[in-house]
């Protein structure tokens, strides 16, 4: 089974998911807890609408013939008789959605292994807007089903236009940050892992820095369509995430950009400030 065979699946289900969440964005009912997914957030009634729809397309797939394994962000994992495997994050950015702030999305990739090297078919659409990224290994990054031309943001080689940046609460992955911080005409931080790197494959994010480890799952599919886009992506000390597991227990931190002069700038300041 192709890759590609997959796609008009999660279009499907993404379609699905956004006739059903906008529309609960920031009510009283987004806002309930029902318990701890098995990716170790806690998961509100949004999160566990948008998995239902998603095993509901899924059970469909295999009823079909194809054969593969979920990795979802609430359940776990699920058996679907084959090795391949078929990550969801329903709902990334859910408190977002939670709290009626429009950047969330829905999140699926496709893999024939269990490391980010391996995934096929990235998927992620912004439920609020539809904006629809999506690549294939080896075949490009595209946007709205055409191919991605993205505008790399310009450099002067001094300060990175615009930085984002995604970390748990705390000061001290901030502090990491620091170098870069004190390089950067903007900050942001968005709250939809996946929309961010998405926007670094298209040029709008010139650096995205994640200084303290967070879950690889949500990466995968993104990290393929910043890839095929041109972009690049180290961890935060400059090493490969390519043998990096999928898996909901693996973590990694991230420094990402379409331009390798802003990366390779981004890692100079924070090996200036090591030394
Ligand atoms: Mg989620």
């Amino acid at each position: 089974m192709t890759s590609q065979a997959w796609l008009p699946v999660f279009r499907a289900i993404a379609a699905e998911i956004r006739a059903t969440i906008p529309p609960l964005a920031g009510t009283p009912a987004a806002r309930e807890e029902i318990g701890l997914g098995a990716g170790g957030d806690r998961t509100i009634y949004l999160d566990q609408l948008a998995e239902d729809i998603v095993v509901r397309h899924l059970e469909q797939a295999y009823r079909s013939g194809l054969r593969f394994r979920l990795i979802s962000e609430e359940l776990g994992e699920r058996d679907f008789g084959g090795e391949p495997l078929v990550l969801a994050d329903p709902l990334d950015g859910s408190f977002n959605a939670k709290m009626g702030l429009p950047y969330y999305a829905v999140v699926l990739a496709f893999t024939e292994g269990d490391r980010i090297s391996d995934v096929r078919l990235g998927y992620v659409q912004n439920l609020v807007t539809g904006d629809e990224y999506h690549a294939i290994a080896g075949a490009g990054a595209f946007y709205r089903g055409e191919p991605l031309r993205p505008a790399p943001a310009a450099f002067d080689g001094r300060s990175i236009p615009l930085v984002q940046f995604d970390a748990p609460s705390g000061v001290e992955p901030r502090e990491r940050a620091a170098p870069i911080f004190a390089h950067a005409e903007k900050v942001r931080q968005l709250g939809s892992a996946a929309l961010n790197l998405c926007h670094t494959a298209a040029g709008g994010v010139a650096l995205q820095v994640t200084p303290a480890p967070v879950r690889s799952f949500d990466l995968a599919g993104p990290l393929l369509i910043l890839r095929e886009a041109g972009g690049t992506a180290t961890d935060f000390g400059g090493g490969s995430v390519d043998s990096v597991s999928v898996r909901l227990d693996a973590r990694t931190t991230l420094l990402a950009s379409l331009s390798r002069q802003i990366h390779a700038y981004a890692l100079e300041l924070l090996r200036v400030r090591v030394s």
